[in-house]
Protein backbone atom coordinates (compact mmCIF):
# COMPACT_ATOMS: atom_id res chain seq x y z
CA UNK A 1 0.00 0.00 0.00
CA UNK A 2 1.06 3.47 -0.57
CA UNK A 3 2.36 5.37 1.99
CA UNK A 4 0.61 9.05 2.45
CA UNK A 5 3.22 11.57 2.58
CA UNK A 6 3.18 15.48 2.64
CA UNK A 7 3.54 16.84 -0.85
CA UNK A 8 5.43 20.20 -1.05
CA UNK A 9 5.11 22.01 -4.40
CA UNK A 10 8.62 24.08 -5.73
CA UNK A 11 9.10 25.54 -9.22
CA UNK A 12 12.83 24.42 -8.97
CA UNK A 13 13.98 21.85 -6.58
CA UNK A 14 17.87 21.10 -6.18
CA UNK A 15 19.13 18.02 -5.35
CA UNK A 16 22.15 18.56 -2.99
CA UNK A 17 24.07 21.63 -1.94
CA UNK A 18 27.98 21.56 -3.15
CA UNK A 19 29.45 24.01 -5.26
CA UNK A 20 27.04 23.28 -8.22
CA UNK A 21 23.89 22.96 -6.51
CA UNK A 22 24.48 26.28 -4.71
CA UNK A 23 25.45 27.86 -7.51
CA UNK A 24 22.57 26.90 -9.51
CA UNK A 25 20.63 28.21 -6.27
CA UNK A 26 22.29 31.74 -6.10
CA UNK A 27 23.16 32.15 -9.79
CA UNK A 28 18.54 31.69 -9.88
CA UNK A 29 18.31 34.59 -7.57
CA UNK A 30 20.65 36.61 -8.76
CA UNK A 31 18.46 36.26 -12.44
CA UNK A 32 15.23 37.03 -10.51
CA UNK A 33 16.41 40.43 -9.01
CA UNK A 34 18.39 41.04 -12.32
CA UNK A 35 14.67 41.03 -14.30
CA UNK A 36 13.05 42.64 -11.18
CA UNK A 37 15.05 45.30 -11.68
CA UNK A 38 14.16 45.55 -14.77
CA UNK A 39 10.53 45.93 -13.91
CA UNK A 40 9.69 42.82 -15.67
CA UNK A 41 7.25 40.21 -14.20
CA UNK A 42 9.01 37.42 -12.28
CA UNK A 43 8.58 34.46 -13.50
CA UNK A 44 9.93 32.37 -9.95
CA UNK A 45 9.82 33.61 -6.59
CA UNK A 46 13.09 32.43 -4.65
CA UNK A 47 11.08 30.93 -1.67
CA UNK A 48 9.83 28.65 -4.42
CA UNK A 49 13.63 27.53 -4.97
CA UNK A 50 14.31 24.37 -2.51
CA UNK A 51 17.64 22.63 -1.71
CA UNK A 52 18.02 19.70 -0.43
CA UNK A 53 20.91 18.36 1.47
CA UNK A 54 21.59 15.27 3.26
CA UNK A 55 24.91 16.15 4.69
CA UNK A 56 24.00 17.75 8.75
CA UNK A 57 25.00 20.96 7.85
CA UNK A 58 26.11 22.80 4.67
CA UNK A 59 29.48 21.46 3.76
CA UNK A 60 29.55 18.71 6.06
CA UNK A 61 30.20 16.32 3.16
CA UNK A 62 32.38 18.29 1.09
CA UNK A 63 35.67 16.93 0.41
CA UNK A 64 38.21 18.69 -2.07
CA UNK A 65 42.03 19.13 -2.11
CA UNK A 66 41.26 22.14 -2.61
CA UNK A 67 42.67 24.47 -5.05
CA UNK A 68 40.53 26.36 -6.31
CA UNK A 69 40.01 28.31 -9.92
CA UNK A 70 38.35 31.48 -9.17
CA UNK A 71 37.16 32.25 -12.88
CA UNK A 72 33.27 30.88 -11.74
CA UNK A 73 33.28 32.07 -8.99
CA UNK A 74 34.14 35.34 -10.02
CA UNK A 75 31.32 35.57 -12.49
CA UNK A 76 28.68 34.27 -9.58
CA UNK A 77 29.73 36.84 -7.16
CA UNK A 78 32.02 39.38 -8.80
CA UNK A 79 32.99 40.40 -5.42
CA UNK A 80 33.96 37.41 -3.86
CA UNK A 81 37.05 38.45 -2.51
CA UNK A 82 35.90 40.46 0.11
CA UNK A 83 33.57 37.83 2.03
CA UNK A 84 34.76 34.35 0.64
CA UNK A 85 36.73 32.48 2.97
CA UNK A 86 39.82 31.89 1.14
CA UNK A 87 42.59 30.53 2.98
CA UNK A 88 45.30 32.03 1.31
CA UNK A 89 46.48 32.33 -2.74
CA UNK A 90 49.23 29.55 -4.36
CA UNK A 91 52.14 31.63 -3.97
CA UNK A 92 54.26 28.35 -5.38
CA UNK A 93 54.22 25.08 -7.31
CA UNK A 94 56.28 22.47 -7.85
CA UNK A 95 55.96 18.96 -9.24
CA UNK A 96 57.67 15.80 -8.51
CA UNK A 97 58.46 12.61 -9.44
CA UNK A 98 59.25 9.94 -6.44
CA UNK A 99 60.77 6.98 -6.00
CA UNK A 100 61.42 4.91 -2.60
CA UNK A 101 63.68 7.53 -1.23
CA UNK A 102 64.43 10.05 -3.71
CA UNK A 103 62.03 13.12 -5.08
CA UNK A 104 63.12 14.16 -8.30
CA UNK A 105 61.53 18.01 -8.69
CA UNK A 106 60.91 18.35 -12.60
CA UNK A 107 63.00 21.02 -14.16
CA UNK A 108 59.52 23.53 -14.80
CA UNK A 109 55.94 22.61 -13.74
CA UNK A 110 53.68 21.01 -16.09
CA UNK A 111 50.95 23.62 -17.11
CA UNK A 112 48.23 22.13 -15.59
CA UNK A 113 49.42 21.72 -12.29
CA UNK A 114 50.69 25.66 -12.44
CA UNK A 115 48.74 27.12 -10.06
CA UNK A 116 49.54 31.12 -10.27
CA UNK A 117 46.45 33.02 -9.36
CA UNK A 118 44.50 30.42 -7.53
CA UNK A 119 43.73 29.87 -4.22
CA UNK A 120 44.01 27.10 -1.48
CA UNK A 121 40.58 26.81 0.30
CA UNK A 122 38.76 24.52 2.44
CA UNK A 123 35.78 23.23 0.13
CA UNK A 124 34.04 22.90 3.53
CA UNK A 125 34.31 26.43 4.09
CA UNK A 126 33.53 27.87 0.78
CA UNK A 127 29.97 25.67 0.68
CA UNK A 128 29.11 27.11 3.45
CA UNK A 129 29.73 30.68 2.57
CA UNK A 130 28.08 29.78 -0.25
CA UNK A 131 25.06 28.40 1.60
CA UNK A 132 25.10 31.15 3.41
CA UNK A 133 24.49 33.64 0.36
CA UNK A 134 22.04 31.38 -0.89
CA UNK A 135 19.67 31.53 2.26
CA UNK A 136 20.06 35.41 2.51
CA UNK A 137 18.47 35.21 -1.22
CA UNK A 138 14.87 33.75 0.54
CA UNK A 139 16.00 29.93 -1.05
CA UNK A 140 14.68 26.96 0.87
CA UNK A 141 18.06 25.15 2.14
CA UNK A 142 16.83 21.91 3.99
CA UNK A 143 19.71 20.05 5.51
CA UNK A 144 19.58 16.40 6.81
CA UNK A 145 16.91 15.46 4.22
CA UNK A 146 18.29 13.08 1.35
CA UNK A 147 16.61 12.86 -2.07
CA UNK A 148 15.89 8.66 -2.28
CA UNK A 149 14.02 8.10 -4.99
CA UNK A 150 12.96 10.15 -7.94
CA UNK A 151 9.51 10.83 -8.71
CA UNK A 152 9.69 9.87 -12.51
CA UNK A 153 6.87 10.43 -15.17
CA UNK A 154 6.89 9.40 -18.37
CA UNK A 155 10.17 11.07 -20.48
CA UNK A 156 11.71 13.19 -17.28
CA UNK A 157 11.16 13.14 -13.54
CA UNK A 158 8.86 15.58 -11.26
CA UNK A 159 10.31 15.93 -8.43
CA UNK A 160 12.12 13.55 -5.74
CA UNK A 161 10.81 11.58 -2.30
CA UNK A 162 13.07 12.02 0.19
CA UNK A 163 13.74 9.35 3.04
CA UNK A 164 11.50 8.28 5.44
CA UNK A 165 13.12 9.14 8.83
CA UNK A 166 12.66 6.73 12.30
CA UNK A 167 12.99 3.02 10.67
CA UNK A 168 14.52 0.48 12.39
CA UNK A 169 16.86 -2.00 11.27
CA UNK A 170 14.42 -4.36 10.03
CA UNK A 171 12.68 -2.14 8.68
CA UNK A 172 9.82 -1.17 10.75
CA UNK A 173 9.54 2.37 11.95
CA UNK A 174 10.32 3.57 15.57
CA UNK A 175 7.97 5.90 17.69
CA UNK A 176 9.85 8.89 15.98
CA UNK A 177 8.91 8.12 12.30
CA UNK A 178 7.83 10.32 10.01
CA UNK A 179 7.39 9.65 6.35
CA UNK A 180 9.64 11.05 3.33
CA UNK A 181 8.19 14.23 1.93
CA UNK A 182 6.95 14.39 -2.00
CA UNK A 183 8.75 17.59 -3.58
CA UNK A 184 7.11 18.30 -6.33
CA UNK A 185 9.11 20.46 -8.87
CA UNK A 186 8.65 21.91 -12.57
CA UNK A 187 12.34 21.35 -12.82
CA UNK A 188 14.84 19.32 -10.75
CA UNK A 189 18.24 19.92 -10.93
CA UNK A 190 20.65 16.83 -9.65
CA UNK A 191 23.80 18.08 -8.16
CA UNK A 192 24.72 15.08 -6.22
CA UNK A 193 27.90 14.72 -7.01
CA UNK A 194 30.28 11.82 -7.79
CA UNK A 195 28.03 8.52 -8.61
CA UNK A 196 25.06 10.25 -7.18
CA UNK A 197 22.56 7.52 -6.18
CA UNK A 198 19.65 9.36 -7.98
CA UNK A 199 21.24 10.46 -11.04
CA UNK A 200 22.47 6.54 -11.64
CA UNK A 201 19.01 4.88 -11.75
CA UNK A 202 17.76 8.07 -13.88
CA UNK A 203 20.74 7.56 -16.37
CA UNK A 204 20.16 3.74 -16.42
CA UNK A 205 16.41 4.51 -17.06
CA UNK A 206 16.64 6.93 -19.61
CA UNK A 207 19.59 5.55 -21.23
CA UNK A 208 21.46 8.88 -20.93
CA UNK A 209 25.11 7.29 -20.69
CA UNK A 210 27.29 9.37 -22.83
CA UNK A 211 30.11 8.00 -25.60
CA UNK A 212 32.25 6.05 -22.77
CA UNK A 213 30.61 4.93 -19.04
CA UNK A 214 31.52 7.47 -16.35
CA UNK A 215 35.15 5.95 -14.17
CA UNK A 216 36.23 7.55 -11.52
CA UNK A 217 39.52 7.58 -9.03
CA UNK A 218 39.44 7.44 -5.31
CA UNK A 219 40.84 10.69 -3.36
CA UNK A 220 42.06 10.17 -0.02
CA UNK A 221 42.91 13.49 2.62
CA UNK A 222 44.10 14.34 5.95
CA UNK A 223 44.24 17.51 7.16
CA UNK A 224 47.21 17.84 9.43
CA UNK A 225 48.23 20.84 12.06
CA UNK A 226 52.13 20.87 11.62
CA UNK A 227 55.68 22.38 13.46
CA UNK A 228 56.21 25.99 12.14
CA UNK A 229 58.67 26.49 9.48
CA UNK A 230 57.59 22.96 7.47
CA UNK A 231 56.01 24.50 4.30
CA UNK A 232 55.59 27.93 2.97
CA UNK A 233 51.98 28.91 3.58
CA UNK A 234 50.49 28.84 -0.20
CA UNK A 235 52.72 26.19 -1.47
CA UNK A 236 51.75 23.62 -3.41
CA UNK A 237 53.64 20.30 -4.45
CA UNK A 238 51.98 17.43 -6.46
CA UNK A 239 53.78 14.09 -6.88
CA UNK A 240 53.74 11.12 -9.37
CA UNK A 241 55.40 7.82 -8.50
CA UNK A 242 56.36 6.06 -5.61
CA UNK A 243 54.05 4.39 -3.77
CA UNK A 244 51.74 3.96 -7.09
CA UNK A 245 52.64 0.66 -9.24
CA UNK A 246 53.56 2.55 -12.43
CA UNK A 247 50.56 0.36 -14.03
CA UNK A 248 48.49 2.13 -11.99
CA UNK A 249 46.67 5.96 -12.79
CA UNK A 250 47.74 7.75 -9.12
CA UNK A 251 49.44 10.40 -7.73
CA UNK A 252 49.62 12.53 -4.46
CA UNK A 253 49.46 16.11 -3.26
CA UNK A 254 50.94 18.37 0.00
CA UNK A 255 49.46 21.84 0.34
CA UNK A 256 50.78 24.56 2.92
CA UNK A 257 47.62 26.35 4.27
CA UNK A 258 47.53 29.15 7.11
CA UNK A 259 47.82 28.86 10.70
CA UNK A 260 50.24 25.68 10.47
CA UNK A 261 47.60 23.40 8.63
CA UNK A 262 48.67 21.25 6.12
CA UNK A 263 46.30 19.48 3.02
CA UNK A 264 47.77 16.15 2.26
CA UNK A 265 46.11 13.45 -0.16
CA UNK A 266 46.10 10.75 -3.24
CA UNK A 267 44.20 10.01 -5.98
CA UNK A 268 44.07 6.75 -7.38
CA UNK A 269 42.17 5.76 -10.40
CA UNK A 270 39.44 3.28 -9.48
CA UNK A 271 40.74 1.07 -12.59
CA UNK A 272 43.25 -1.39 -11.49
CA UNK A 273 44.15 -4.59 -11.99
CA UNK A 274 45.29 -6.04 -8.69
CA UNK A 275 41.88 -6.54 -6.60
CA UNK A 276 44.16 -6.64 -3.51
CA UNK A 277 45.36 -3.07 -4.06
CA UNK A 278 44.40 -1.13 -1.04
CA UNK A 279 44.56 2.87 -1.75
CA UNK A 280 44.29 3.75 2.04
CA UNK A 281 47.32 1.85 2.49
CA UNK A 282 49.00 3.87 -0.07
CA UNK A 283 48.00 6.87 0.94
CA UNK A 284 49.85 6.22 4.53
CA UNK A 285 52.54 4.61 3.01
CA UNK A 286 52.83 8.20 0.93
CA UNK A 287 53.20 9.96 4.24
CA UNK A 288 56.20 7.95 5.05
CA UNK A 289 58.30 9.03 1.98
CA UNK A 290 61.12 11.59 3.19
CA UNK A 291 59.16 14.22 1.51
CA UNK A 292 56.45 13.99 2.95
CA UNK A 293 57.59 13.02 5.96
CA UNK A 294 59.76 16.02 6.90
CA UNK A 295 56.99 18.43 6.57
CA UNK A 296 54.40 15.95 8.87
CA UNK A 297 56.65 14.75 11.60
CA UNK A 298 55.83 16.07 15.16
CA UNK A 299 52.83 17.61 13.77
CA UNK A 300 49.33 15.95 14.24
CA UNK A 301 46.16 14.62 12.19
CA UNK A 302 43.56 17.08 12.40
CA UNK A 303 40.66 15.44 9.80
CA UNK A 304 40.50 12.78 7.46
CA UNK A 305 37.80 12.14 4.79
CA UNK A 306 37.78 10.09 1.42
CA UNK A 307 35.67 10.83 -2.03
CA UNK A 308 35.26 9.72 -5.54
CA UNK A 309 36.00 11.72 -8.51
CA UNK A 310 34.96 11.63 -11.46
CA UNK A 311 37.80 11.05 -14.17
CA UNK A 312 35.78 10.01 -17.35
CA UNK A 313 35.74 14.06 -18.71
CA UNK A 314 33.86 14.50 -21.60
CA UNK A 315 33.58 11.61 -23.54
CA UNK A 316 31.71 10.31 -20.18
CA UNK A 317 29.37 13.32 -20.12
CA UNK A 318 25.90 11.53 -20.03
CA UNK A 319 22.87 13.59 -21.66
CA UNK A 320 21.86 16.43 -19.30
CA UNK A 321 18.83 17.15 -19.71
CA UNK A 322 15.53 15.62 -19.94
CA UNK A 323 11.58 16.05 -19.64
CA UNK A 324 11.68 18.00 -15.94
CA UNK A 325 15.63 18.41 -15.27
CA UNK A 326 19.37 18.37 -15.83
CA UNK A 327 22.06 17.03 -14.22
CA UNK A 328 25.19 19.32 -13.34
CA UNK A 329 28.59 19.68 -11.40
CA UNK A 330 30.29 16.03 -10.89
CA UNK A 331 27.14 14.27 -11.32
CA UNK A 332 27.34 15.09 -15.35
CA UNK A 333 31.52 14.39 -15.28
CA UNK A 334 32.15 17.87 -15.57
CA UNK A 335 35.68 17.51 -13.99
CA UNK A 336 39.05 18.71 -15.63
CA UNK A 337 40.48 15.58 -14.89
CA UNK A 338 44.08 16.58 -15.58
CA UNK A 339 43.91 19.90 -13.27
CA UNK A 340 42.21 17.66 -11.04
CA UNK A 341 39.56 20.78 -10.36
CA UNK A 342 35.98 20.48 -10.55
CA UNK A 343 34.86 23.14 -8.47
CA UNK A 344 35.19 25.74 -10.94
CA UNK A 345 33.18 23.59 -13.52
CA UNK A 346 30.79 22.57 -11.23
CA UNK A 347 30.11 26.35 -10.20
CA UNK A 348 30.14 26.89 -14.03
CA UNK A 349 27.62 24.43 -14.74
CA UNK A 350 24.87 25.38 -12.29
CA UNK A 351 25.15 28.95 -13.51
CA UNK A 352 24.47 27.93 -17.09
CA UNK A 353 21.89 25.52 -15.62
CA UNK A 354 20.30 28.48 -13.73
CA UNK A 355 19.80 30.21 -17.10
CA UNK A 356 18.39 27.19 -18.90
CA UNK A 357 15.27 26.64 -16.16
CA UNK A 358 15.08 30.93 -16.19
CA UNK A 359 14.27 30.66 -19.90
CA UNK A 360 12.04 27.63 -19.84
CA UNK A 361 9.96 28.85 -16.85
CA UNK A 362 9.31 31.99 -18.51
CA UNK A 363 8.78 30.15 -21.84
CA UNK A 364 6.46 27.87 -19.59
CA UNK A 365 7.94 24.84 -21.30
CA UNK A 366 9.97 22.52 -19.10
CA UNK A 367 10.42 19.98 -21.52
CA UNK A 368 13.58 17.98 -22.49
CA UNK A 369 13.44 19.74 -25.58
CA UNK A 370 13.31 23.65 -24.03
CA UNK A 371 15.88 22.85 -21.33
CA UNK A 372 18.55 21.50 -24.04
CA UNK A 373 19.22 24.90 -23.91
CA UNK A 374 21.53 23.89 -20.59
CA UNK A 375 23.65 21.61 -23.03
CA UNK A 376 24.20 24.74 -26.23
CA UNK A 377 24.78 27.08 -23.16
CA UNK A 378 27.91 24.25 -21.88
CA UNK A 379 29.09 23.70 -25.40
CA UNK A 380 29.38 27.84 -25.83
CA UNK A 381 31.10 28.50 -22.85
CA UNK A 382 34.45 28.05 -21.56
CA UNK A 383 33.24 24.97 -20.04
CA UNK A 384 33.37 23.25 -23.31
CA UNK A 385 36.58 24.60 -24.23
CA UNK A 386 38.65 23.41 -21.01
CA UNK A 387 36.77 19.92 -21.04
CA UNK A 388 37.16 19.54 -24.93
CA UNK A 389 41.30 20.29 -24.68
CA UNK A 390 41.44 17.26 -22.18
CA UNK A 391 38.76 14.93 -23.60
CA UNK A 392 41.17 11.88 -23.98
CA UNK A 393 43.41 12.83 -20.92
CA UNK A 394 42.63 10.25 -18.76
CA UNK A 395 41.80 7.29 -21.57
CA UNK A 396 45.24 7.36 -22.47
CA UNK A 397 46.42 6.05 -19.04
CA UNK A 398 45.03 3.16 -19.29
CA UNK A 399 47.82 1.17 -20.44
CA UNK A 400 50.22 2.71 -17.24
CA UNK A 401 51.83 5.86 -16.10
CA UNK A 402 54.14 6.26 -19.46
CA UNK A 403 51.87 5.86 -21.78
CA UNK A 404 49.63 8.15 -20.52
CA UNK A 405 52.46 10.51 -20.52
CA UNK A 406 53.20 10.07 -23.83
CA UNK A 407 50.04 10.48 -24.99
CA UNK A 408 49.54 13.53 -22.55
CA UNK A 409 51.93 15.01 -24.52
CA UNK A 410 50.68 14.49 -28.05
CA UNK A 411 47.38 15.80 -26.54
CA UNK A 412 48.90 18.95 -25.16
CA UNK A 413 50.29 19.72 -28.78
CA UNK A 414 47.76 18.70 -30.69
CA UNK A 415 44.60 20.63 -28.52
CA UNK A 416 43.14 17.81 -27.22
CA UNK A 417 42.79 15.14 -29.74
CA UNK A 418 46.30 13.33 -29.12
CA UNK A 419 47.07 10.08 -31.11
CA UNK A 420 43.37 8.49 -31.16
CA UNK A 421 40.22 11.00 -30.78
CA UNK A 422 38.07 9.63 -29.11
CA UNK A 423 39.78 7.48 -27.05
CA UNK A 424 37.55 4.58 -25.66
CA UNK A 425 37.08 3.54 -22.24
CA UNK A 426 35.21 1.11 -20.21
CA UNK A 427 34.03 0.90 -16.42
CA UNK A 428 36.96 0.50 -13.92
CA UNK A 429 35.98 -3.05 -11.93
CA UNK A 430 35.89 -4.27 -15.32
CA UNK A 431 39.88 -4.21 -15.39
CA UNK A 432 40.45 -5.81 -12.53
CA UNK A 433 42.41 -9.67 -12.74
CA UNK A 434 41.23 -12.73 -11.07
CA UNK A 435 43.55 -13.76 -8.25
CA UNK A 436 43.69 -17.09 -10.61
CA UNK A 437 45.71 -15.32 -13.53
CA UNK A 438 47.62 -12.97 -11.11
CA UNK A 439 48.85 -16.69 -9.50
CA UNK A 440 47.78 -15.11 -5.76
CA UNK A 441 44.97 -16.26 -3.17
CA UNK A 442 43.98 -14.71 0.22
CA UNK A 443 44.61 -17.01 2.87
CA UNK A 444 44.93 -14.35 5.65
CA UNK A 445 44.80 -10.97 4.96
CA UNK A 446 46.94 -8.96 6.92
CA UNK A 447 45.68 -5.38 7.57
CA UNK A 448 47.81 -1.79 8.15
CA UNK A 449 48.00 -0.86 11.50
CA UNK A 450 49.98 2.64 10.90
CA UNK A 451 52.35 3.79 13.92
CA UNK A 452 49.28 6.16 15.34
CA UNK A 453 51.95 8.90 15.19
CA UNK A 454 52.28 9.74 11.11
CA UNK A 455 50.14 6.31 9.82
CA UNK A 456 47.44 5.28 10.99
CA UNK A 457 44.30 2.05 10.33
CA UNK A 458 41.09 2.98 8.62
CA UNK A 459 38.97 2.92 12.21
CA UNK A 460 41.53 5.92 13.30
CA UNK A 461 40.84 7.79 9.97
CA UNK A 462 37.17 7.11 10.27
CA UNK A 463 37.02 8.52 13.39
CA UNK A 464 38.96 11.92 12.52
CA UNK A 465 36.23 12.10 9.92
CA UNK A 466 33.56 12.96 12.30
CA UNK A 467 31.51 9.91 10.70
CA UNK A 468 27.73 9.68 12.73
CA UNK A 469 24.98 7.21 11.39
CA UNK A 470 21.74 6.11 13.44
CA UNK A 471 23.24 2.36 13.90
CA UNK A 472 19.11 1.29 14.10
CA UNK A 473 18.60 2.20 10.45
CA UNK A 474 17.91 -0.26 7.41
CA UNK A 475 22.18 -0.64 6.10
CA UNK A 476 22.17 2.12 3.44
CA UNK A 477 24.69 -0.47 1.77
CA UNK A 478 22.55 -3.08 -0.45
CA UNK A 479 24.28 -5.95 -1.39
CA UNK A 480 22.46 -7.38 -3.84
CA UNK A 481 23.33 -11.13 -3.81
CA UNK A 482 24.89 -11.74 -1.03
CA UNK A 483 25.42 -15.10 -1.51
CA UNK A 484 28.53 -14.40 -4.44
CA UNK A 485 30.56 -12.43 -2.05
CA UNK A 486 31.18 -15.51 0.52
CA UNK A 487 31.58 -17.91 -2.45
CA UNK A 488 33.07 -16.32 -5.83
CA UNK A 489 34.25 -13.12 -4.68
CA UNK A 490 36.51 -15.09 -2.24
CA UNK A 491 37.84 -17.21 -4.78
CA UNK A 492 37.54 -15.01 -7.90
CA UNK A 493 39.04 -11.34 -6.64
CA UNK A 494 39.36 -12.08 -2.52
CA UNK A 495 36.65 -9.66 -1.59
CA UNK A 496 38.05 -6.16 -2.59
CA UNK A 497 35.75 -4.36 -0.90
CA UNK A 498 37.63 -4.73 2.36
CA UNK A 499 40.99 -3.44 0.61
CA UNK A 500 39.51 -0.54 -1.70
CA UNK A 501 36.93 0.68 0.89
CA UNK A 502 38.90 3.58 3.05
CA UNK A 503 36.48 3.69 6.07
CA UNK A 504 36.64 -0.33 7.33
CA UNK A 505 33.22 -0.70 6.31
CA UNK A 506 33.29 -4.41 4.56
CA UNK A 507 34.86 -7.27 6.96
CA UNK A 508 34.61 -10.65 4.93
CA UNK A 509 34.69 -12.69 8.43
CA UNK A 510 34.04 -16.75 9.56
CA UNK A 511 31.34 -18.09 11.33
CA UNK A 512 30.31 -21.73 11.43
CA UNK A 513 33.00 -22.47 8.84
CA UNK A 514 31.61 -19.68 6.46
CA UNK A 515 32.82 -16.82 5.45
CA UNK A 516 30.56 -14.16 5.28
CA UNK A 517 30.18 -10.67 4.42
CA UNK A 518 29.66 -7.95 7.60
CA UNK A 519 28.60 -4.29 6.98
CA UNK A 520 29.78 -1.74 9.01
CA UNK A 521 27.30 0.87 7.93
CA UNK A 522 27.89 3.52 10.35
CA UNK A 523 31.62 4.00 9.17
CA UNK A 524 30.82 4.89 6.09
CA UNK A 525 32.21 8.24 4.34
CA UNK A 526 29.73 8.65 1.80
CA UNK A 527 32.60 8.54 -0.78
CA UNK A 528 31.00 5.45 -2.93
CA UNK A 529 34.05 3.93 -4.00
CA UNK A 530 31.59 0.21 -3.78
CA UNK A 531 28.91 1.44 -5.36
CA UNK A 532 31.87 1.84 -8.08
CA UNK A 533 34.13 -0.56 -8.00
CA UNK A 534 32.78 -3.54 -6.91
CA UNK A 535 33.67 -6.24 -9.47
CA UNK A 536 30.06 -7.75 -9.60
CA UNK A 537 28.11 -4.55 -9.35
CA UNK A 538 26.27 -5.86 -6.53
CA UNK A 539 26.50 -3.00 -4.38
CA UNK A 540 24.16 0.17 -4.18
CA UNK A 541 25.00 2.76 -2.45
CA UNK A 542 21.52 4.56 -1.30
CA UNK A 543 21.39 7.36 1.26
CA UNK A 544 21.00 6.48 4.41
CA UNK A 545 19.32 8.92 7.13
CA UNK A 546 19.64 12.67 6.33
CA UNK A 547 22.13 13.91 8.80
CA UNK A 548 24.59 10.85 8.93
CA UNK A 549 27.78 10.69 7.46
CA UNK A 550 31.19 12.58 7.54
CA UNK A 551 31.55 16.00 9.08
CA UNK A 552 34.74 17.71 7.11
CA UNK A 553 34.90 20.68 9.14
CA UNK A 554 37.48 22.47 7.62
CA UNK A 555 38.48 19.85 5.21
C1 LIG B 1 40.19 14.32 -2.83
C2 LIG B 1 39.67 15.34 -3.80
C3 LIG B 1 40.45 16.43 -4.15
C4 LIG B 1 39.96 17.39 -5.02
N1 LIG B 1 40.72 18.49 -5.28
C5 LIG B 1 40.20 19.50 -6.02
C6 LIG B 1 40.91 20.71 -6.17
O1 LIG B 1 42.00 20.88 -5.64
N2 LIG B 1 40.34 21.68 -6.92
C7 LIG B 1 39.12 21.54 -7.52
O2 LIG B 1 38.65 22.46 -8.19
N3 LIG B 1 38.44 20.38 -7.38
C8 LIG B 1 38.93 19.37 -6.64
N4 LIG B 1 38.20 18.23 -6.45
C9 LIG B 1 36.90 18.08 -7.13
C10 LIG B 1 35.80 18.94 -6.50
O3 LIG B 1 35.78 18.80 -5.11
C11 LIG B 1 34.46 18.55 -7.12
O4 LIG B 1 34.58 18.58 -8.52
C12 LIG B 1 33.33 19.47 -6.69
O5 LIG B 1 33.18 19.43 -5.29
C13 LIG B 1 32.04 19.04 -7.38
O6 LIG B 1 30.96 19.78 -6.91
P1 LIG B 1 29.48 19.21 -6.99
O7 LIG B 1 28.59 20.25 -6.41
O8 LIG B 1 29.21 18.73 -8.36
O9 LIG B 1 29.47 17.91 -6.07
P2 LIG B 1 29.81 17.73 -4.53
O10 LIG B 1 30.80 18.72 -4.09
O11 LIG B 1 30.11 16.30 -4.36
O12 LIG B 1 28.44 18.07 -3.80
C14 LIG B 1 27.33 17.22 -3.87
C15 LIG B 1 26.47 17.40 -2.63
O13 LIG B 1 25.26 16.65 -2.83
C16 LIG B 1 24.91 15.97 -1.64
N5 LIG B 1 24.09 14.81 -2.03
C17 LIG B 1 24.46 13.77 -2.80
N6 LIG B 1 23.43 12.94 -3.01
C18 LIG B 1 22.37 13.48 -2.36
C19 LIG B 1 21.02 13.07 -2.22
N7 LIG B 1 20.55 11.98 -2.84
N8 LIG B 1 20.20 13.85 -1.47
C20 LIG B 1 20.66 15.00 -0.88
N9 LIG B 1 21.94 15.42 -0.98
C21 LIG B 1 22.78 14.67 -1.73
C22 LIG B 1 26.25 15.59 -1.03
O14 LIG B 1 26.13 15.36 0.35
C23 LIG B 1 27.11 16.82 -1.37
O15 LIG B 1 27.06 17.78 -0.35
C24 LIG B 1 38.67 17.24 -5.59
C25 LIG B 1 37.88 16.15 -5.23
C26 LIG B 1 38.36 15.21 -4.34
C27 LIG B 1 37.49 14.06 -3.94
Amino acid sequence: MAMERERLEAEVLIIGAGPAGLACALHLANLVEQHAARNQSAVLSTENIYVVEKGREVGAHQLSGAILDPRALGELVPDFEKSAPLDTPVTGDAAYYLTQRSAYKLPITPPPLRNHGNYIVSLNKLVKWLGGLVEKKGINLFTQFAGRELIYEKDGISGVITEDKGVDKNGKPKDNFTPGYELRAKVTVLAEGPRGSLAKDLTARLKLDGFNPQVYGIGIKELWEVEAGRIETGYVAHTLGWPFPSDLYGGGWIYGLRDRRVSVGTVVGLEYKNPLFDPHEAFQKFKTHPFVRRILEGGRLVRYGAKTVPYGGWYSMPRTYFDGGLIVGDSASLLNSQRLKGIHTAIKSGMLAAEAIYEALSAGDTSARKLSAYQQKIEQSWLKKELWEVRNFHQGFHGGLWTGLVHAGFQFISGGRGLVDPMRTRAGYQDYEKLSGRGESVESPTRFKGDGQLTFDRLTDVYHSGTRHDEDQPCHLVVLEPNVCGDRCVREYGNPCQYFCPAAVYEMVREKGETRLKINAANCVHCKTCDIADPYQIIQWVPPEGGGGPNYEGM
